[in-house]
């Protein structure tokens, strides 16, 4: 793949049409006031179809299951699909048209791209993926068309980077059979609104070293007993994504809200490993997006511009800017179709190219926005001009979903083992 098709060309057009109409008038409020954007996405949702395509996939995808489940209760293909398999191009085209919303989304709102991509990309994603059959029918089908919001909590005030190895939050079993959790969450997208909640913690094991005890995945409802959700925490940017904290005392749960219904099929570290390298490649379509921005508006900027009686555009040390932020876009750019050929190739990116994927993207688009408002001067500077946002928004791709360090360290772990 060299280029985008005719198809997608067609469907970015048409998203980028509904952002400038419908995002963009109302910018200033997602982004300096306090409106969420749930209502705006549910917007873009329903005029794309994208509610109704979520339900029914949904549907379909629980049909066969509840058709086809072995003796072992695992899920099996139906003889239609064992017959007509998804083609290459089919499938290419799907991570295209996933990655697609994500690009045009973040010209503009790459806080609104946060804020849907942890609803699906990571908590409807991981209870569908580890989730029984029951789990998916009550949490995940109102998620994928976006009728609730939905958090993902791994990090805690003492836990980040070192994720498994420093948590604090507990599951005591209780004699009834279910659990007793306790625990603070914090940076959680979407925390303070959200409905369900993908709770990651350990389990109390007398004897056991508390680094080496297993990690246990619950699904909480918003208004359970025990469960503060916090006011938005005020940040640096991405202000349409609204970030939180989750307090957990003693809340009580039956076994039914144990991810996969037992300690052993609950995805434990593997489960959530598997969501980072999710995150890791939806962040190389936002930094594409925020980079694709910045530079038509330098661009934009740099003809226009009248210094020492000529456009800033014709001194070369602005031509430098420019032509480095051409470098970035086609480089990221020629990453994600990497990605939708390695979807299309049905293997998909390792851990350690998605990681780096994320590194190169995310240090990429966070040095285009700081060169654009560099461009622009002081007017860079001042909030009326889209630059000085896009720079505070492109920052957080280097911390969130694993930051530049961990990235590295995930890439020098692959190279060096072989
Ligand atoms: C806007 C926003 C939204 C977020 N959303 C969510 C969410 O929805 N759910 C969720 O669970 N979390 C979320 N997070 C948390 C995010 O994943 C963490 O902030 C991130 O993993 C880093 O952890 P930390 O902040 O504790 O930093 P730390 O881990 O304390 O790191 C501090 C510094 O030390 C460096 N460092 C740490 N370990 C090493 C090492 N081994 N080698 C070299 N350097 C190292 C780091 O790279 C960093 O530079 C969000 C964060 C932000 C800012």
């Amino acid at each position: 793949m060299i280029e985008w098709n005719d198809q997608q060309k067609m469907i970015r057009e048409t998203v980028r049409k509904f952002v400038e109409a419908e995002i963009v008038p109302q910018l200033e409020e997602l982004e300096h006031g306090d409106r969420p954007p749930y209502d705006v996405l549910r917007k873009m949702f329903k005029t794309f179809g994208m509610d109704e395509l979520g339900g029914s996939r949904f549907d379909r995808q629980i049909a066969r299951e509840e058709a086809g489940l072995t003796s072992k209760g695992e899920p099996q293909a139906s003889k239609a699909e064992k017959k007509q398999p998804p083609s290459a191009s089919d499938r290419a085209d799907a991570a295209a048209m996933q990655l697609i919303p994500l690009i045009e989304l973040s010209r503009f709102c790459p806080g609104m791209v946060t804020a849907l991509g942890v609803s699906m990309g990571l908590t409807a994603a991981s209870i569908m993926s580890k989730g029984t059959l029951e789990q998916k029918k009550r949490w995940a089908r109102e998620l994928l068309t976006l009728e609730k919001i939905g958090s993902w909590a791994i990090t805690e005030p003492g836990s980040g980077s070192d994720a498994f190895g420093s948590m604090m939050s507990t599951a005591r079993r209780t004699e009834d059979g279910g659990y007793l959790l306790n625990g603070n969450k914090t940076f959680i997208t979407n925390g303070p609104y959200a409905d369900t909640i993908v709770f990651i913690c350990k389990l109390e094991e007398a004897d056991v070293d508390p680094a080496d005890r297993k990690v246990l995945t619950f699904v909480l409802d918003r208004g359970m007993e025990g469960l503060t959700q916090s006011r938005p925490l005020r940040k640096m940017g991405c202000h349409s994504s609204p970030t939180g904290e989750l307090f957990l005392q003693d809340v009580k749960v039956d076994v039914d809200r144990l991810l996969g219904g037992s300690e052993t099929g609950s995805g434990g570290r593997q489960g959530a490993k598997d969501t980072f390298s999710m995150e890791r490649s939806g962040v190389a379509a936002m930094a594409y997006g925020i980079v694709d921005r910045c530079l038509e508006l330098s661009v934009a900027y740099a003809k226009e511009r009248v210094q020492f009686g000529k456009p800033i555009g014709e001194f070369q040390l602005i031509q430098d800017k420019l032509a480095r932020m051409v470098v970035a876009r086609m480089n990221i750019e020629n990453m994600l179709f990497r990605f939708i050929e390695s979807a299309g190739a049905g293997r998909g990116l390792s851990f350690a190219e998605a990681s780096a994927m994320k590194l190169y993207s995310a240090r990429a688009a966070t040095e285009v926005a700081l060169e654009a408002v560099q461009i622009h001067g002081g007017n860079g500077y001042m909030s009326e001009y889209q630059v000085e946002q896009l720079a505070r928004d492109a920052k957080v791709l280097q911390i969130y979903a694993g930051t530049d360090e961990i990235q590295i360290s995930a890439i020098a772990r692959d190279l060096l083992a072989t």
